[in-house]
């Protein structure tokens, strides 16, 4: 008998095939058969005018520390995610010494969700997330920025047999399963590498069969040689390529989802694995202090809030800003003051305002230093793209969903509580960029392929049981950049592995996500 009986859906394989109205027996936890008269059942639901469609994959999370939480986080799971790649921008909370761990909550402490950053090995993390409990399952990538800060601190020039250490660490996470290595080459200590630093730590992941993931360089003025970079780290190091975030940010650069698309076209007729995710908004969320020149950042955060209060090296950091135009001036010239909303900050009265209702009648370049100046870790949500290339590279199938989660509380982009949601509901039901069965196929198997993640993003017989239910007539966001932080309408029922975590749009709260380690 089996165990759990979908009757009546609309069956979408997760491969891109047009759906079929079929039933979905479940047994333990894999899918036993798809089609009609399929046996008896312990539990029927009827799913008739839902979708049936393998559970969501999202290949950029950062909800690396979310699981340790005090209470279960169901932002994912409501959306219909069953499975996230964490880790992403080259921010990973393993492997960290004492050093590098204290350094790491200073630097990317807001991701940690409140939960303790602990020295540890990548198996070590592994392990502490999966005691807590995921509301999901979770596969992790091993972070740049992370390796770096603990083979060679916030300094920019990599001492002697750091690199050797990096390459080290790397294979230590890659043996404990790590799916692959991120970078984030604008944030500190990533943006100081250089290619060849990049193309080594690359190569010990292809050696393991790994992915590599990238938040580019540049992703606006100087977008062509950044993914240049990508591109070339892939052909050298043999390794599958995943583009972060694709995008053509900021005012100068849009139109260029054009170029981008062509150039990951070019890499593919090379013989390059590369492709990209997208989240289907305007705006994009990172520290506030992205909005500043990469050299007002060098030495660290003491170093940076230093130069901040001094008055000399504040007027020479606005002139670089202000031009704009290369990959390291910053994103201050790429949108306007009434384009950047600070979503965290120390001072609660800053929070849920843009720089331009902050600076009122003074000049918002003295409010935006001011306030870094107070808060260096400050996030905000800022104003980057383009509609049409939003769409542009959303159309093309290279291109799968990714949210760039940040912290389920407080105010934080709405992709955190809804990306998928929006997807399917703005871009898919009612303005039609892709087709569902399309849709579905980037946001299921096209991602676990990228990751290696096999038996699931499909439906069909001997698969996992990673499922997601959904009424295409009402999937949907209605979350804002002002109140984001609404769970979305749609989603119906979600199984992880078998089990019905989201039951009639609710769920269940259980922690019933297990973490995929690679080999
Ligand atoms: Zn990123």
């Amino acid at each position: 008998m089996n165990d759990l009986l979908l009757r009546g859906g609309l069956v979408h394989d997760g491969l891109g095939n047009e759906p079929a109205t079929a039933d979905v027996a479940i047994s333990g936890d894999r899918v036993a058969a798809v089609g009609r008269d399929l046996g008896a059942a312990r539990r029927v639901i009827d799913v008739d005018g839902l979708a049936v469609a393998p559970g969501f994959i999202d290949p950029h999370a950062h909800s690396d520390m979310v699981p340790l939480m005090s209470d279960p986080q169901p932002f994912k799971i409501l959306q219909g995610v069953t499975t996230e790649i964490v880790g992403n921008c080259g921010f990973s909370f393993a492997p960290l010494d004492e050093e590098s761990a204290a350094e790491a909550r200073v630097s990317f402490g807001d991701l940690a969700a409140g939960a303790e950053i602990v020295p540890g090995s990548f198996g070590d993390y592994l392990d502490r997330i999966e005691a807590a409990g995921p509301t999901n399952h979770v596969a992790a990538l091993v972070g740049h920025n992370t390796l770096r800060l603990t083979a060679n601190g916030v300094e920019v020039a990599l001492r002697p047999a750091a690199l050797d250490e990096m390459r080290r660490l790397a294979g230590e996470a890659f043996a404990a399963g790590a799916v692959g290595l991120s970078t984030g080459l604008i944030y500190i200590p990533g943006t100081y590498s250089e290619r060849e630093e990049v193309v080594a730590l690359a190569t010990v992941a292809r050696r393991w069969g790994r992915a590599y993931t990238t938040h580019m360089r540049d992703e606006g003025a100087a977008l062509e040689s950044a993914l240049d970079e990508a591109i070339d780290i892939g052909r050298r190091a043999g390794v599958r390529v995943q583009i972060s975030h694709c995008k053509a940010a900021g005012r100068a650069s849009h139109g260029k989802s054009k170029v981008l698309l062509e150039m990951l076209r070019a890499a593919r007729g090379e013989g390059i694995d590369i492709r990209g995710d997208q989240y289907p908004y305007l705006a994009g969320g990172t520290f506030l202090n992205a909005v500043f020149p990469a050299e007002a950042r060098e030495g660290g955060i003491v170093e940076f809030q230093r130069r901040l209060r001094d008055p000399d090296e504040v007027a020479r950091l606005r002139k670089r800003a202000e031009q704009g135009g290369d990959e390291q001036s910053g994103l201050w010239a790429q949108t306007a003051p009434d384009g950047i909303l600070v979503v965290r900050h120390r001072d609660p009265t800053a929070v849920g305002r843009t720089v331009a209702a902050i600076a009122g009648d003074r000049d918002p370049w003295d409010v935006i230093v001011a306030l870094v100046a107070d808060d260096p870790t400050a996030m905000m949500v800022i104003t980057l793209m383009d509609e049409d290339d939003v769409r542009a590279i959303m159309a093309d199938s290279l291109i799968s969903v990714g949210s760039d989660n940040g912290m389920p509380v407080g105010l934080d982009h709405p992709r955190t509580w809804g990306c998928f949601p929006r997807f399917l509901g703005r871009y898919v039901r009612e303005l039609g960029v892709v087709s569902w069965p399309e849709a579905i196929r980037k946001m299921t198997s096209s991602t676990a392929a990228q990751f290696g993640l096999t038996g699931r993003g499909v439906v069909g017989p001997g698969a996992v049981a990673d499922l997601c239910v959904f009424d295409p007539e009402t999937i949907g966001h209605d979350g804002t950049y002002e109140i984001p932080d609404v769970p979305p309408t749609g989603v119906a029922y979600v199984t992880l592995a078998g089990s019905l975590v989201v039951e009639e749009g609710s769920f269940t709260g259980a922690r019933a996500g297990a973490v995929l380690r690679a080999g």
